[in-house]
């Protein structure tokens, strides 16, 4: 939305508005508009369009309407925009043979869009992103339900020190892409939610990304108390209490803002346990309407769709249970005297000693009919972990496949790839990438070209982390330590290996320094330099995630490493894209096997970063021998110790004889022709098989059209 004050827009670019508020921009060619528009404010407003158009100055607008070639990118943009809105030849209605009233809903707590939205904290967020963004370009009529967090998660500043510093900004709601959702008869919708004894007002905004539209769920309105108003500030701030909470909210508010708006859901697909108080708002309305209990569970499993993501068991939301029966103390009522069987849906011992408990887990698998988990090895672990759900069926028999995650190739490969793959491949590759054979021809691609586009990303990379420096020092002065930290010493032509993602245990950042020594010959080897750039958050509350973030900074002080180590604080989105498309290689070290799936190093090995990674999550299956490598230690025990350091001597030989070996082998042309038939071989082999696209599909084929078909998965057409 723009202010009263935003300069005017002449008539010639009246809908440049429009295409700023619609996300669909962020995936297309349309992003060049923008660009063109203003490149310094494009730059400084984080590539935000719409606090873009706010800040214009009325002289730059009049000077593009008058712009020949400015208008030509414009109109064909808004053309653009204009078929995929009108297009009725979509993947889904070739393909579904759905009643066309009715949607699928995505209900997850944290979807990332854009970094102006700040209302994801991580890969699950991303992931719901991407199903979204990959959903609208199949035509799947899909609306996303979420959360509206005014104060997202936090941004990252570090002190001093290297310790982290959460900051809350409160979003400026004039510069974000979002608008009222409306109710059938056009009013703002608001919905209200029984919230223990009382009622809690909750309004809904409304996302749109191209044929998908999102509703975020908000409760800071004046008619609420204070303390609900807080409810919906932060994405997992706040203690256990807040979380039910706004567990509660985003079940109960987003049935019923669905209905309010007059959209019929024919599958309801839960992505994560937050969500599965769904199941208790749709058992409600099927009682009322005077459904017996069995017929009502029955017809909420035909059409649930659940999907775990993680084996971590802190990860699974578990609450004392007259924690929930008191925070749901309204909605006994409407229950029939079903109270109890519902909270036996969710009562579940986990083993960690604490007794049973209301676990969202275990609802939404007891009330589910399509369970899935994120990578085929995570599938097994996940029928292994919930066993106790299923007493007397062997694994095999455990109603939980699995559906490997993707990733939206339009938003993650970089434009210098797309601009190799336009010329070399087709013009139209968008629309073939799912297509194996199709990539095959990547092989045809000069070696030159090829390598002269890496090494441009390589550079954007470090202009980036410049920048970034740049501004720290000029916003708060940071001293030495911090600039140095911060990357301003790395060398554009050294190998660079990108380590980014949450600092939490069991991904252990810190496993590459296991033994610093051997690390600091590595890098420093003679003519044959490799850097090391750290990024991620740690959870506010996760003084042992800090500390490992700390340690890093550390390193990277540490003139042993000469200068080669960084860490780039404020890890999202944009820094992500940053860093899978200009390191060499993309590092991931978890703790075998609790990587439920990763989703950054498909990331990177779409861009020709080649993966280096424990062989756990979606690696287990994307690995073929040629497209990166795998750490396989060889521990002679499970003892975690033990582990560390068989994972950690793989890794140093693998560096040592293989990764910086062949990035260094060059021909007469300098070319490393070894190393680019490997970034070729990723390109082919990952792009195609760990895209949205595939992933989106098959959630179509296996759960969706079956629960809107009323039938089983032989009624999705071939
Ligand atoms: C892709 C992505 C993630 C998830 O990456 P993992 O490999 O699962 O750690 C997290 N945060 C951001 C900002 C991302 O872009």
């Amino acid at each position: 939305m723009t202010s009263p004050e935003s300069p005017a827009i002449p008539a010639r670019l009246s809908r440049l508005p429009e295409l700023a508020s619609d996300l669909w921009w962020t995936w297309n060619r349309a992003r060049e508009v923008f660009r063109r528009l203003d490149y310094p404010l494009w730059r400084q407003s984080n590539h935000n369009p719409v606090l873009m158009l706010d800040r214009l100055t009325p002289s730059v607008l009049e000077h593009a309407a008058a712009d020949p070639a400015f208008l030509a990118r414009y109109d064909e943009t808004i053309e653009a925009l204009d078929a995929m809105r009108a297009s009725t030849r979509t993947w889904w209605r070739e393909r579904v043979a759905a009643d066309p009233s009715e949607i699928v809903a995505y209900f997850c707590a944290e979807f990332a869009l854009h970094q102006s939205l700040p209302i994801y904290a991580g890969g699950l967020g991303v992931l719901a992103g991407d199903h979204c963004k990959e959903a609208s370009d199949l035509g799947v009529p899909l609306i996303g339900v979420g959360f509206m967090y005014p104060q997202g998660y936090f941004r990252q500043r570090l002190n001093a020190e290297g310790w982290q510093q959460e900051v809350y900004e409160q979003l400026d709601w004039r510069c974000a892409p979002i608008a009222k959702a409306r109710t059938v008869d056009n009013k703002p919708c608001v919905v209200l939610v029984p919230l223990g004894k009382r009622t809690v007002l909750v309004q809904v905004w409304e996302i749109r990304m191209g044929r998908v539209r999102l509703l975020l769920l908000d409760t800071d309105t004046e008619q609420n108390a204070p303390w609900d108003r807080e409810l919906s500030a932060r994405l997992y701030g706040g203690g256990q209490d807040t979380r039910l909470q706004q567990e509660i909210v985003l079940g109960l508010g987003g049935v019923l803002a669905l209905r309010a708006m007059g959209l019929k859901p024919g599958a309801w697909h839960l992505n994560e346990g937050h969500a599965a108080f769904v199941i208790l708002q749709r058992m409600r309305d099927l009682l009322a309407a005077g459904q017996r209990w069995d017929d009502a569970l029955a017809e909420v499993r035909r059409t649930t769709i659940f999907t775990t993501h993680t084996p971590v068991p802190a990860g699974h939301d578990a609450f004392p249970f007259h924690l929930v029966e008191e925070h749901l103390a309204n909605c006994w009522g409407s229950m029939n005297g079903y109270g109890e069987q519902f909270l036996a849906l969710g009562g579940y011992d986990n083993g960690q000693g604490q007794g049973p408990l209301f676990n969202m887990t275990a609802l939404a698998m007891r009330s589910a009919g399509a369970i899935n988990a994120v990578s085929q090895l995570h599938g097994h672990v996940t029928r292994q972990m919930f066993a106790p759900l299923w007493p007397d069926r062997a694994e095999d028999a455990r109603p939980v496949g699995a559906i490997t995650n993707g990733v939206h190739v339009p938003t993650w490969v970089a434009a210098e790839m797309a601009h190799l793959f336009e010329r070399h491949l087709s013009p139209a590759w968008r629309d073939q990438y799912e297509d194996p054979a199709f990539w095959e021809r990547i092989r045809e691609i000069p070696d030159e070209e090829l390598w002269h586009a890496r090494r441009a990303l390589r550079s954007y990379l470090f202009q980036f982390i410049r920048e970034r420096a740049r501004q720290r020092w000029v916003e708060d002065q940071a001293g030495a330590p911090r600039i140095v930290a911060g990357g301003v010493m790395l060398d554009p032509e050294a190998l660079t290996i990108g380590f980014a993602r949450r600092f939490t245990g069991y991904k252990r950042p810190d496993l590459v320094f296991r033994d610093v020594d051997r690390l600091a010959r590595i890098m420093g080897g003679a003519g044959r330099p490799v850097q090391l750039i750290f990024a991620g958050k740690a959870h506010p509350a996760d003084d042992a995630g800090k500390h490992r973030l700390q340690a890093i900074f550390r390193h990277a002080l540490d003139p042993k490493f000469g200068g080669r180590i960084a860490f780039v604080d404020d890890y999202d989105l944009s820094v992500a894209r940053r860093l899978v498309q200009g390191c060499d290689v993309w590092l991931n070290t978890p703790r075998k096997p609790l990587e439920a799936s990763g989703t950054s190093g498909m990331k990177a090995s779409m861009n020709g970063v080649l993966h280096l990674s424990v062989a756990d999550g979606w690696w287990a299956e994307g690995y073929d021998g040629g497209n990166g490598w795998q750490i396989i230690g060889q521990a002679a025990s499970s003892d975690p110790d033990a582990v560390d350091a068989a994972d950690a001597e793989a890794l140093y030989r693998l560096l040592e004889e293989d990764v910086v070996p062949t990035f260094y082998e060059r021909d007469a042309h300098g070319l490393p022709r070894r190393w680019l038939s490997m970034v070729k071989q990723a390109i082919v082999t990952i792009t195609p098989r760990f895209s949205a696209r595939r992933m989106v599909k098959e959630y179509v084929e296996r759960a969706y059209a079956p629960a809107m078909t009323k039938a089983d998965a032989k009624a999705v057409r071939r």
